[in-house]
This record gives C-alpha cells, sequence and structure tokens, in this order.
C-alpha cells in the first residue's frame, strides 16, 4: 500500500499532465467562498431563501473559527497505519474522535447569536444545544457521519455538521497530499471518510476540464471521470436532469438542459442521483452551497423515482412515521 502510494506520488510529480487526484480545501477561503455563494443563490425566487441567509452567516462564523483553529493532528504511526489498510488518512467516525468538535459547536453559537435578531425558534434551538452533554453531542455526531437517519435530529443537524467541518476541513487543509491512501471503496472520502455532497467540473489550470467530487465533510475534492455514478462506480444508466422552463418548447428544453450549470447526474444501477455543476457556466459555482440551493432540483429528480446519495449536511428530512 505504501509502495503504491510513494509510486503514485512519484508519477504524478514527473508528469506535468497527470490528472491532480485531489484538491485540497484552500483554509484562506474554503467557508468565506461557500457563505457569499449563499448569499448570491438566497435571492427572492428561491423558495428557501430566508434559511440561505442563516447557514450563510454560519459559514461565515465558519471561515472565522477556522482561521484560529488547530485540531491535534494525528500521530505519524496512526498515518502510516491507516495507510497500510487503505482506510483514511483521517476517519471522522470513531471514538477517538476527540474533544475539539464540541469546542468549536459552542464557539459557532456563540457567533450565530452575536450575529443578532434571532427568531424566537433559532433561539430555542441553540439553547437546546447548549444544554445538550457531551455523550448526546457525540451520538448525534455518529448518528449524522453514519448517515443514521431515525437517529439525527434535523434542526440541530446543521450546526453539529458545522462544527464537524470546521475540525476536519483543518485537519485535511494541513495534510499533505502524498500521505492520502487509495481506498477501494468508491465514492469515500480518502481523508475522513464521509461522502461527497456534489461533484464540479473545473475550469483552470492543472484542473481545468476535470470533474471532483466535494466531501461534505472536509472539502477535500477527489477526481471522479465523468459520466460515472459518484455513489456506485457505475458507468451504464447515467442520464442528467436540469430544471427548463415548463412553457419551453421540447427543443428549447434540451437546449436550456445542455447549458445548464447545474444538473442531477442519476444512476440506474443504485437508484440514486448527485448534482454535477460546471465551472464554465457559472464560475461562482461552490458544490456544497449550490447542492444546498437548489431544492426545485431535487423535486424534479425525486419525481422522476431517484434518491439522493446522501442527505446535505445542512438540510436533513424530517422523517414521516413511515420512513422509520
Ligand atoms: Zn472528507
Ligand atoms: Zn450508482
Amino acid at each position: 500500500m505504501v509502495q503504491r502510494i510513494v509510486e503514485a506520488a512519484r508519477i504524478e510529480s514527473l508528469d506535468p499532465s497527470a490528472i491532480p487526484r485531489l484538491r485540497m480545501p484552500e483554509r484562506a477561503t474554503v467557508f468565506a467562498a461557500r457563505a457569499a455563494r449563499l448569499l448570491q443563490l438566497a435571492d427572492a425566487n428561491n423558495p428557501i431563501s430566508g434559511y440561505l441567509r442563516l447557514m450563510a452567516a454560519l459559514a461565515d462564523a465558519q471561515q472565522r473559527l477556522l482561521a484560529s483553529f488547530n485540531a491535534p493532528m494525528p500521530s505519524r504511526e496512526t498515518i502510516e497505519l491507516n495507510q497500510r489498510h487503505s482506510m483514511p488518512i483521517v476517519p471522522a467516525l470513531t471514538d477517538t474522535r476527540g474533544p475539539a468538535w464540541r469546542d468549536a459547536l459552542f464557539m459557532l453559537l456563540d457567533s450565530i447569536e452575536a450575529a443578532g435578531a434571532l427568531t424566537p425558534a433559532l433561539a430555542q434551538l441553540v439553547a437546546r444545544l447548549r444544554a445538550m452533554d457531551s455523550a448526546a453531542l457525540d451520538a448525534q455526531a455518529d448518528a449524522i457521519l453514519a448517515l443514521r437517519f431515525a437517529e439525527v435530529d434535523p434542526a440541530a443537524a446543521p450546526f453539529i455538521a458545522a462544527a464537524l467541518q470546521v475540525v476536519w476541513t483543518d485537519l485535511a487543509s494541513r495534510i499533505d497530499m502524498k500521505d492520502v491512501p487509495y481506498l477501494d471503496a468508491p465514492g469515500v472520502c480518502p481523508v475522513c471518510g464521509s461522502v461527497p455532497v456534489a461533484s464540479i467540473v473545473r475550469v483552470g489550470g492543472a484542473y481545468e476540464g476535470y470533474r471532483y467530487a466535494q466531501c461534505g465533510l472536509c472539502a477535500t475534492e477527489l477526481h471522479v471521470v465523468r459520466a460515472k455514478c459518484t455513489n456506485c462506480d457505475s458507468t451504464k444508466g447515467i442520464a442528467y436532469h436540469a430544471m427548463g422552463s415548463t412553457d419551453a418548447s421540447d427543443e428549447d428544453k434540451s437546449e436550456l438542459a445542455r447549458r445548464a450549470p447545474l444538473k442531477a447526474e442519476s444512476c440506474d444501477e443504485c437508484g440514486t442521483y448527485r448534482k454535477i455543476g460546471y465551472q464554465e457556466r457559472a464560475y461562482d459555482f461552490e458544490p456544497y452551497a449550490d447542492d444546498l440551493a437548489s431544492l426545485t432540483l431535487d423535486l424534479l429528480v425525486s419525481d422522476a423515482g431517484y434518491r439522493r446519495a446522501a442527505p446535505h449536511p445542512w438540510l436533513w428530512p424530517e422523517l414521516t412515521e413511515d420512513d422509520q
């Protein structure tokens, strides 16, 4: 395993045309870019514009916190052990997660409170989060990371996810790309073991024209070839769905779909979809923000019979009794 990593790293350094396998989060801008994009997308036409503005404030708070955050890095031995077992380099789902993320949560709540007038519902939620003990908070974190829907508290989850994101994005931004193992599991982040939120076809420099799936936890982007399911690796039964004007002619509809900056990529093999954005059509496209802000596309694709490969970490479904 270690041998394979060394070889891959050497090949990448010798061949300037090699596709960059990873794009690590940019510490100085990662959450600020999300906040800016969320505000851009929170226009009057968006059915959840108020929520997007609240989440933009949360992303801003994440960026301020990240600037001074310094989570303990795993030891060299732990990193090498995970490499040998083709395990994520700093797995998030572990009993050795430590208390750093809970400190991050309380600092984010301070920021949200300081930002100004809280609705009664939000004030109540903040109070509820503050009253939870360490065990209850860690149980929520585990349920979120393991996608155990029935145990997730949908109202509290975005804030808990935001705190976890600060810790793991901090780690990912400081990890040496060459240390990151190759995993056998498709669609899993090799840095933290979480699942991607959406993908982006990038423009610029070494990334030009390549598609990356962005991790919903640590924001690391992993290269994934186009027209391939990011959930099960299938290349069969892939289809694309885009919002089109309902009163457009069929011809106009297909033209609109061809030029759409955001689509949903569905897979008939596993029945799921993830969204994909094209930076050449929307330069500020940000996978995490654009995924959250495009609820109407989710409705369209779910009407077509597909389900999300994973929930957005800031928008958990409210389960009905039938779902549980
Ligand atoms: Zn990750
Ligand atoms: Zn699939």
